[in-house]
């Protein structure tokens, strides 16, 4: 995907390409999955439906998807464009607002470090410990 579209290529580019939801899941030689892509509206930051963020995936290394992409915002009439890289440890890159690079992972493996988190505070509480 281009950098820097003007309004019209974007429009051109959200029309031409398919939903990015339907190039998932994607399966990494480790045997993991990854299961979906989110995207943000850069205006009102409300989540873009599924149908409405399109784009490709490519696949650099047998270890990393790499997904680009433009969600369309129905409610601000707005494109927002997308970089992200999906990493079969499950981490994921993508370019922020400030166009940095960050890290973040999906809910699934948050969720299971705050209960391993948990569980080990009971195991502390259960040994008497604090
Ligand atoms: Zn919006």
């Amino acid at each position: 995907m281009k950098r820097n579209m003007s309004v019209d290529e974007a429009y051109e580019y959200w029309c031409s390409k398919p939903p990015i939801s339907s190039l998932f899941p994607v399966r990494f030689e480790n045997g993991r999955e990854g299961t979906e892509y989110k995207g943000c509206c850069l205006k009102c930051d409300g989540i873009i439906p599924d149908d409405d963020l399109r784009g490709e995936m490519s696949r650099p290394t047998a270890h990393v998807a790499v997904v680009e992409g433009i969600g369309l915002c129905r409610d601000c009439k707005m494109l927002t464009p997308f970089f992200g890289r999906i990493r079969d440890d499950f981490s994921m890159d993508y370019i922020d607002q400030q166009g940095r690079w960050q890290r973040a992972f999906p809910e699934p493996e948050r969720q299971k470090s705050l209960l391993v988190n948990m569980l080990k505070k009971v195991d502390r509480l259960l040994r008497g410990g604090r």
